[in-house]
C-alpha cells in the first residue's frame, strides 16, 4: 500500500461536500466505485457530485447512479475533490480543471503506476478500485444499501473478469460475498456486463477480430480500427472487449488493440500469464496493471502506432525470457 486509508478518513471527516471525478473512457471500476462512494459519503450526511469528463457508456447505465454523473461543465465543483481509479492526473481528462481549483484533494486508487498526486493517498494494489472504497465506506461505520452494493459489485465484476484474473485475492471473493449478502444481485450483474451486447458491438468485434493480426510465433496478437472504420457500428464504447478476444487465442501471450482518436491513438494492453504490461505501457507515459494497461500515441496513425506496440511487446517478451 502507499498512502493510508487514515489520510483518506481524515479528509472525509474534515469536509462537507465532495466532488468524486471518474476516469476519461470510464470503465464499469471507475463508475460503480464513485457512484458507490457518493451513496456512502450521502449517508453521512455529506454532499456529493459525480463527474466525467465522458459520457458513460449504455453498457454501465444500469449502474444506480451513473445517470447523475455531469460532465465536467455541468458540474459544481466542490471544495474538497476526490479521484477513483485514476492513476495519474491525465486521466481525469477535462475534469482535471475541477481537481486544479479544489482547496482539498484526494486519490483513491489501485494501479500500482500511481503517481500519488492529491494532497490524501490511498493505493493498494486490490484487482478493483471497489474494494477499496467497501473497505472505506465500512471503516467510515456507513450504512452499504443493497444499490450501493450493486453499485460495487458491478466495478468488481468489470474489472476482473468475473472473477477470473489473477490479481483477484480471496479477500476481493471475501468482499463479493458481503456484497450478495448486502443484496448485490450476480447473476443480473454478470448477464448486463458480459451477455448484452447490441448487434452493432458483435459486428464491430468481427470486423476488427477478422483483420486481426499475429507476431512472434502467435505470442502477439494486434488489431486495430481507424474512426471511419468504427463509424458505421456504433460508438467507440463498442470496442471494449476486442483486446480481451485477442489475449484469449490460446498462443497469445501479449494482446493490443489499437483504435484511432482524432490526431491520436488509443492502445489497450493485455497480458495473459507472465508478461508486464503496465512497464511497456509507462514507456509510453500511460500505465495501468501488470496484465492490463493502455497509453496514447500523439499525432500518428494506427497503422505507425501498430508497429511501435508490436516492437515493445516482442522487447517485453525478450526481458520475461532473460528474467
Ligand atoms: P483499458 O485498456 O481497458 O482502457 O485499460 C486497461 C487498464 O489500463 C485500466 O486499468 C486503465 O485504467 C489503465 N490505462 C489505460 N490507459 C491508460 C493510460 O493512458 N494511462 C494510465 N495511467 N493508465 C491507463
Ligand atoms: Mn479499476
Amino acid at each position: 500500500m502507499k498512502g493510508s486509508m487514515e489520510e483518506i478518513l481524515r479528509f472525509v471527516e474534515q469536509n462537507g461536500a465532495f466532488s468524486i471525478i471518474s476516469h476519461v473512457s470510464p470503465d464499469g471500476d471507475t463508475i460503480g466505485s464513485g457512484t458507490a462512494l457518493s451513496r456512502i459519503l450521502r449517508r453521512l450526511g455529506k454532499r456529493t457530485e459525480n463527474v466525467c469528463c465522458d459520457q458513460v457508456p449504455d453498457a454501465y447505465k444500469f449502474i444506480p447512479g451513473a445517470e447523475e454523473i455531469l460532465l465536467p461543465e455541468e458540474a459544481q465543483g466542490f471544495d474538497a475533490v476526490i479521484a477513483v481509479d485514476c492513476a495519474d492526473k491525465g486521466r481525469l481528462g477535462s475534469a482535471e480543471g475541477i481537481f486544479d481549483r479544489a482547496g482539498v484533494t484526494a486519490n483513491i486508487d489501485h494501479h500500482g503506476t500511481n503517481t500519488m498526486y492529491a494532497d490524501n493517498n490511498v493505493m493498494e494494489e486490490t484487482a478493483a478500485c471497489a474494494e477499496i472504497i467497501y473497505r472505506l465506506g465500512r471503516a467510515l461505520g456507513a450504512e452499504i444499501d443493497a444499490e450501493t452494493a450493486n453499485c460495487l459489485f458491478a466495478a468488481l465484476v468489470t474489472d476482473t473478469g468475473s472473477f477470473a484474473y489473477s490479481n483477484v485475492t480471496r479477500d476481493t471473493m471475501a468482499i463479493a460475498g458481503e456484497l450478495i449478502a448486502l443484496g448485490a444481485d450476480n447473476s443480473l450483474i454478470n448477464r448486463l456486463v458480459y451477455h448484452n451486447e447490441p448487434a452493432g458491438k458483435v459486428k464491430m468485434h468481427a470486423y476488427a477480430l477478422e483483420r486481426l493480426h499475429l507476431y512472434s510465433e502467435g505470442r502477439i496478437a494486434t488489431a486495430m480500427l481507424t474512426e471511419s472504420e468504427m463509424d458505421p457500428f456504433g460508438p467507440e464504447a463498442y470496442t471494449e472487449g476486442i483486446v480481451e478476444k485477442l489475449r484469449d487465442i490460446d498462443t497469445v501471450e501479449i494482446a493490443a488493440f489499437l483504435r484511432q482518436k482524432g490526431e491520436d491513438v488509443k492502445v489497450s494492453l493485455r497480458a495473459k500469464k507472465y508478461a508486464d504490461v503496465a512497464r511497456v505501457a509507462a514507456s509510453r507515459k500511460g500505465g495501468g496493471h501488470p496484465r492490463a494497461a493502455g497509453y496514447t500515441e500523439y499525432g500518428i496513425t494506427v497503422a505507425e502506432a501498430e508497429k511501435i506496440a508490436v516492437q515493445l511487446a516482442e522487447e517485453e517478451l525478450q526481458a520475461c525470457w532473460k528474467e
